[in-house]
């Protein structure tokens, strides 16, 4: 079985052959409309390593069964390697295992404290501070939550430059604050939030604390436990796994405090019709038959990235988001959203005279794709008072030569829209 291996160590070379990097990805090889593909949506989802596609063929071909039911070979190697995953990945976060509940991904994960943690707990007065740079899946959920149960929302503003003002949140976190939604990157404007920093703040005021770290996990070394937070969530399919998988950071004690969100298999340790006994957290959050290959790939993404080293798909990355800024900047007409000093790789931008969805119409014809809209994001945009805009997302596996070719495709939509 490909499944589990050991992880691979975090290595510090300074020579990580890119364009071999590259080569990794099948599906970077391929045309559209006659173009070299040139992706630029890794904000959306990420692309797929072999290692990755290979790894959940293989386990369909060999050793497909069910996790944590039969006590046959396949079931025993199927939960070995499953639970194996969740073993990297909490190395990977520098957190514990049993304090992973695995999802399927950010919006189950934010859903879930919505339900277990918030719904129980909060009441009319309270108050939820939510950042206005997060996605809909950190904001819709404690709307929900709002609405049943008479709380109200708080919204933290930024500035301009798509940084959070942070005297404005400090000003904000008032003693009826109960719980602060904060994304770790932003999925627009890419702004690094000081999650640290802001988790220390609310910790003080007794506020409890979900950071989205969405756009974080695939793109920087990430130590959950040294953020402080009370929740971290993150989604697999950005992180060069396969869609449908994520997973919940919360510490055990707190995990124990909360009801469970979903009934069925798995989350039980004993039912009968006079009451259940409920597993222990994480599984207690887990019914039903997991994302089993899904987790599989996951696990051999969790390789994936650290046999580059999550330090140089940083540096790599901040490389790639240079030269994008740059060229941008050298062209007529065109607005970047989004200025902080620290940022990943996301460009926000609208050129002049031209409607986002048409430029990236024009722009898919010329093979480059890049994603138009509101992004999961309407209170954001309506900051910037645009109804659109597009976004080209980078990834360690873009290429200097893709940035040129974008930009020369973006000079050529421009004239035909001018
Ligand atoms: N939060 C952020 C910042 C995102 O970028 C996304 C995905 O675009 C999500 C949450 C939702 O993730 P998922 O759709 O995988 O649950």
């Amino acid at each position: 079985m490909s499944m589990p291996q050991p992880d691979a160590p975090e290595t510090m070379r300074q020579d990580v052959d890119w364009a071999r990097v590259r080569e990794d990805f099948p599906l970077l090889g391929r045309t559209v409309h006659g173009k070299s593909l040139v992706y630029l949506d890794s904000a959306n989802t990420g692309q797929k390593p072999a290692a990755v596609i290979e790894a959940v063929d293989d386990f369909y071909r060999r050793h497909n069964a069910n996790v944590s039911r039969a006590v046959h070979a396949l079931g025993s190697e199927a939960t070995e390697a499953y639970e194996g995953v969740r073993g990297k990945l909490a190395r990977f976060l520098n957190v514990r295992a049993d304090e992973l509940v695995l999802c399927s991904g950010t919006t189950f994960a934010i859903n879930l404290v919505a339900y277990s943690w918030a719904l129980p707990r909060l009441q009319a007065g309270d108050t939820i501070l939510v950042s206005r740079m997060e996605h809909h899946a950190n904001i819709v959920p404690w709307q929900l939550v709002a609405q049943r149960t008479g709380a109200t929302i708080r919204v933290a503003e930024i500035r301009e430059d798509g940084t959070l003002d942070l005297d404005a949140l400090r000003t904000a976190m008032t003693p009826d604050v109960k719980l602060l939604a904060v994304t770790h990157v932003s999925n627009v404007l890419g702004t690094v939030n000081p999650v640290r920093e802001i988790c220390r703040e609310a910790r003080r005021r007794g506020i409890t604390t979900v950071v989205d770290g969405s756009q974080a996990v695939p793109h920087r070394a990430v130590d959950v436990a040294a953020i402080g937070c009370d929740f971290y969530a993150f989604t697999g399919h950005k992180m060069c796994g396969p869609t449908g998988t994520g997973a919940l950071w919360a510490r055990r004690e707190l995990l124990a405090t909360m009801p469970p969100f979903l009934g069925g298999g798995e989350m039980i340790r004993e039912v009968s019709f006079e009451g259940t006994v409920f597993n222990d957290p994480p599984q207690k959050f887990e019914a039903g038959t997991p994302n089993i290959a899904g987790f599989i790939g996951l696990g051999a993404a969790v390789d994936y990235l650290q046999g580059i080293g999550m330090a140089h798909v940083e540096a790599r990355e901040a490389e790639l988001l240079a030269h994008l800024t740059g060229a941008l900047d050298a062209l007529d007409g065109v607005r970047i959203f989004g200025r902080a000093p620290e940022k990943a790789a996301v460009v926000s931008f609208l050129v002049e005279g031209a409607h986002a969805h048409d430029l990236a119409t024009l722009l898919d014809l010329e093979g480059v794709a890049v994603r138009s809209g509101q992004h999961c994001a309407h209170p954001l945009l309506q900051f910037y008072g645009v109804a659109a805009t597009c976004r080209a997302s980078l990834a360690f596996y873009n290429t200097h030569a893709e940035i040129d070719a974008f930009v020369a495709a973006l000079e050529k939509v421009r004239r035909l829209l001018g």
